[in-house]
């Protein structure tokens, strides 16, 4: 079975897209813990980032640098952090979240709510610093 982020490059669920290439895809990540807060992935399913082929692991990265320069070009920050955790969706993504602060990075407080409307200004944004 798809997992939902196939089913979102696929179109086939909504997202909030920023970018994307022939092999991988870059959308908001829908409980952003910073405005900004993106994922990275590679179109191909593969659930764990270290069992990539090594083609896909370095082109998701090199991917993966561009879309953090155009976040950091569309969201004040004092840099872009990269996570990986992958524990919640079997589907190999990069956690990019503009910090300020080492608390940005916290999955454990509570989620930004931002309307539909400034989630499409910030996806827009990006999508046009890329
Ligand atoms: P993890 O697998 O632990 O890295 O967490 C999965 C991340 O994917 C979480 O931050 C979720 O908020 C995010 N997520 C789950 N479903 C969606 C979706 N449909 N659109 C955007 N982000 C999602």
């Amino acid at each position: 079975m798809a997992t939902i982020f196939t089913k979102i490059v696929n179109g086939e669920i909504p997202c909030y897209k920023v970018a994307e290439d022939e092999k991988f895809f870059a959308f908001l990540d829908i409980n952003p813990v910073a405005k900004g807060h993106t994922l990275v992935i590679p179109k191909v399913e593969d659930d764990y980032i270290f069992h990539l082929d090594e083609e896909t692991y370095i082109g998701l990265h090199l991917f993966a640098k561009k879309v953090a320069a155009a976040v950091e070009k569309a969201i004040p920050c004092k840099r872009i952090g990269e996570v990986v955790l992958g524990l919640e969706v079997p589907h190999t993504h990069i956690h990019l979240i503009p910090l300020n602060q080492e608390s940005d990075v916290d999955f454990k407080k509570p989620k930004l709510k931002l309307t539909d409307e400034e989630m499409k200004q910030i996806a827009a944004s990006i999508a046009k610093n890329f």
